[in-house]
């Protein structure tokens, strides 16, 4: 027996793993199985090129888990290690990588918690996360004989010869007190299940059980024929497939496999790049019932089919976050962190192949199955919109496929409203509701014009139009709700400024509020009275703020009472004697056009209700 001391130059490093991956732990398992993949795949390897005779042993791993024992062990048919191996691999070239951690870990704690220690990958060092004892078995490839290496802390160890007779390596986890929980079958499985469940070799798990003594008197029970052992995980996860070689049904089977949903995918991207990287994977994107279920999604990231993390948004983009799949860049070193990830400019391109990727399908989609697009667009929009703001690259390449859905049902883009709705020299204005129902009777008004309003009725939709406007500024476009100006509803006319002055005044007064602008117009639907309008700029402004300010931030609003100049009652108004009459029509017409925009506030309401019971009172008693 030989004895050393694993070289490292941070003592006390295994204090500090041991201390601080606390919440990662379950990560040795991932390493333990990464390496015994790596050992056969070397393997194969040497048999592929001549270099070692082959046999037919097909490539495994087992994870077995002993409670009695109290011990964990992984073993894999692959290279397997010489003493001399062991030695130079195990007990000291690993720690590069573990000092790296410490520098890293000490930098990154300020700002980020815990949670970053999951992208460190520890390789077998890991092992003694959750291990008082470890113990390394090994039998080379080469015929030299079979090794054992034991430690206790990992950084003392003892080597001896081992009893192994097959080729590969076992390593066993004498497990501590406070991480028994992973010799639970269930336990073991799950995480399992979470990091290895694509990896590329069969995994077996199997619990080790005392045999059932036959009770005194009983027979000894017949020997049931075990059922055929099955992997957990899948060796040939679909995105490693070629893309024309895939069906609709497996891709969907894949996504419920893999993201629990049994709500359909709306459609998929598989991406498949080799140059100017190795990326590989599939986005799905998901039926978003609302916008708050729309912060679900999850995309894995692996690296050569082994599970790296969920979501990260240095890699994935954010708004693309939105949707689910997995991606696998094997370029992309296990042992990430986030420091590292933000400030790589391969890591950047990635980000910018998949948004780009993510456009070109949305824009294909567009171009060759409208009829579908439009189908889910209703789903889609918010995230594609969220996506242009977020990102103007993004914005740039989908903006042909950004549709809107009109009151009537139709989709249209906006240079489709545009040619339909707005004359040559015409000012261009896109209008639109955001309440349907609320706004029917301004929306009704815009329809007898021949005009379209689309609806934009999502939280985003203010964003996105301000976002617009801005981005096409060129194009002098603007979007107006159908409740922010009269301009395209009234004609010219000569109007009296006197009989204005005086309208005005009269309103001001019933309206309790001498800030509101009236003005007098001939309008184009002779039956209407009048309407409401509010500023549309000042209205947005508002809406944010409120929405991300607080009611502190509240803006009053700058409305305008628009007055039919063509209408009886208005011209009524404008010769009558001032008094209880005129003013009862004023209220009255204030109240409707107020109606026709938003619901009355509660004591306006009232009055309103009392007032419009004794006009008809009054209709009969005349
Ligand atoms: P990494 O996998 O990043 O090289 P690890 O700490 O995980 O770092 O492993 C260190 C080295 O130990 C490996 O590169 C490999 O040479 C050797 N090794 C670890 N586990 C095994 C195994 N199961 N079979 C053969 N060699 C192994
Ligand atoms: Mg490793």
């Amino acid at each position: 027996m030989s004895r050393g001391t694993v070289s490292i130059n941070a003592e006390n490093i295994m204090p500090v793993i041991k201390q601080w991956l606390y919440s990662d732990k379950d990560i040795f398992a991932r390493e333990l199985i990464s390496n015994g993949c790596d050992a056969i795949k070397k393997y194969r390897w040497l048999v592929g090129n001549g270099k070692a005779e082959g046999d037919d042993a097909p490539d495994r791993i087992d994870v077995i888990t002993d409670k009695e024992k109290g011990t964990l062990t992984f073993i894999d048919n692959g290279i397997g290690m010489t003493e001399y191996e062991i030695v130079k691999y195990i007990a000291q070239v690993a720690f590069s990588g573990a000092t790296d951690f410490i520098t890293k870990y000490t930098e990154e704690s300020k700002g980020e918690g815990a949670g970053i220690i999951g992208h460190f990958g520890l390789g077998f060092y890991s092992a003694f996360m959750v291990s008082d004892k470890v113990v390394i078995d090994s039998k080379s490839y080469d015929g030299s004989p079979a090794v054992r290496w034991t430690s206790e802390d990992g950084m003392e160890y003892e080597i001896e010869p081992s009893d192994r007779t097959e080729r590969g390596t076992a390593i066993t986890l004498y497990i501590d007190d406070a991480d028994k929980d992973f010799l639970n079958l269930w336990t073991l499985r799950e995480t399992l299940e979470k990091h290895c469940a694509f990896m590329p070799v069969p995994i077996y798990v199997t619990e080790v059980k005392k045999p059932e003594e036959p009770k005194e008197g009983e027979e000894k029970k017949e020997e049931k024929e075990p059922e055929e052992p099955k992997p957990i995980n899948d060796i040939h996860p679909l995105w490693m497939k070629r893309p024309n070689e895939c069906t609709d049904e497996e891709y969907r089977e894949f996504y419920r496999k893999v993201f629990h949903d049994f709500e359909e995918p709306l459609f998929w991207i598989h991406l498949n790049a080799e140059y100017p990287f190795n990326l590989k994977g599939i986005l799905y994107f998901p039926r978003i019932k609302n916008e708050f279920t729309a912060s679900e999604g999850v995309i894995k990231l692996y690296n050569n089919q082994v599970f790296v993390a969920d979501n990260i948004k240095e890699v994935i983009p954010e708004f693309l976050l939105l949707l689910k799949g997995c991606v696998d860049c094997p370029d992309l070193p296990l042992n990430v962190s986030r420091s590292f990830l933000q400030n790589d400019g391969y890591v950047k391109k990635m980000a910018a192949y998949i948004t780009r990727k993510v456009a070109d399908r949305l824009v294909s989609e567009f171009n060759t199955k409208r009829e579908d697009y439009q189908r889910y667009w209703d789903d889609i929009h918010p995230f594609v919109k969220y996506g242009c703001i977020k990102d103007e690259k993004f914005y740039e390449r989908v903006k042909g496929a950004l549709i809107y859905k009109t009151t009537a049902g139709e989709y249209v883009t906006l240079d489709e409203y545009l040619n339909k709705n707005c004359a040559d020299g015409e000012d261009k204005v896109v209008y639109y509701a955001s309440d349907e129902k609320r706004q029917a009777q301004m929306i009704q008004l815009y329809n007898d014009q021949g005009k379209d309003v689309i609806l934009l009725d999502t939280l985003i939709d203010n964003n996105f139009i301000s976002f617009l406007e801005y981005s096409e500024r060129e194009q002098k476009v603007s979007f107006k709700r159908v409740d922010a100006a009269a301009d395209s509803l009234t004609e010219d006319g000569e109007i009296s400024e006197d009989a204005r002055k005086k309208l005005e005044g009269l309103f001001r007064k019933v309206m309790n509020d001498d800030q509101v602008d009236v003005q007098l117009k001939p309008f184009k639907d002779d039956a209407l009275i009048a309407m409401i309008t509010v500023d549309e700029q000042n209205r947005r402004f508002t809406e944010m703020s409120s929405r991300w300010g607080g009611p502190d931030m509240k803006l009053p609003e700058k409305r305008t009472l628009v007055l039919n100049d063509k209408h009886p009652l208005v011209k009524w108004l404008q010769d009558a004697d001032e008094g209880e009459k005129t003013e009862t029509v004023c209220a009255q017409v204030a109240d409707l056009a107020e109606m026709a925009r938003q619901p009355l506030v509660a004591d306006r309401m009232v009055d309103f209700l009392r007032r419009s019971n004794q006009l008809l009172t009054e209709l009969i008693e005349k």
